[in-house]
């Protein structure tokens, strides 16, 4: 059983049902379950030192859009209202991936976990026609190599350009792909591994 002590933290944000901040206590760690916390230098494997750190629970990502990484510093959009930064942006995740997919995911949750968010709810709704049907597999890849708690939302767009909506024609679905897809997310509620959860629906609708 490997046992972790964060040791004397210069403050511990309980969050707890007092709101109680303890300065120059310890948190004992056992296999991942919080075991004690208090005053005591319990014995551990591993001892962290956090005089300088401040310690609280992790914080909760509840929308993301984390295909969205690798698009987001582009010069020419910077200044765009919605509608023209979608339609821009669309000519690029018209090519999306699942290497796009994979290596977004990881970039996005690991800048979460770096400033403390430990779970993450993702909405993607962009799946190009063709070789998009392993898009949420590469998310969860990439949650359950980071360890973060993620929550996958799968959304869809059914109105392409030549309907009137915003996205090129070969990032919509049709109705039946759609409504194939939603009941099965229905009926896979769980993802068998850690620390992935639930997969709700999630409808996206940006329209002209
Ligand atoms: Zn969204």
């Amino acid at each position: 059983m490997a046992t972790t002590l964060i040791r004397n933290a210069q403050a511990i944000v309980t969050v707890d049902r007092e709101d109680r901040v303890l300065r120059g206590e310890n948190i004992l760690v056992q296999d991942n379950v919080i075991r004690y916390i208090g005053p005591e230098e319990r014995p551990a494997d591993r001892v962290i030192d956090a005089s300088h750190c401040f310690v609280y629970p992790g914080l909760v990502n509840t929308h993301h859009h984390l295909y969205q990484t690798f698009t987001r510093n582009l010069p020419k959009v910077q200044k765009m209202e919605l509608f023209p930064w979608l339609r821009t942006l669309y000519e690029i995740w018209r090519g999306l991936d699942e290497d796009c997919i994979y290596y977004s995911s990881l970039v996005g949750l690991g800048e979460l976990l770096k400033y403390g968010c430990t779970t993450c709810m993702d909405h993607h709704y962009v799946f190009p026609r063709v070789g998009s049907e392993h898009f949420i597999d590469q998310q969860f890849r990439a949650a359950d190599l980071l360890g973060v708690r993620f929550h996958a939302t799968r959304g869809s767009m059914s109105r392409g350009k030549s309907d009137g909506g915003l996205p090129p024609d070969d990032l919509v679905q049709d109705v039946d792909t759609i409504g194939t897809a939603r009941d099965w997310w229905r009926n896979s509620t769980i993802h068998p591994g850690f620390p992935c959860t639930r997969w709700p629906w999630l409808p996206a609708r940006p329209s002209a």
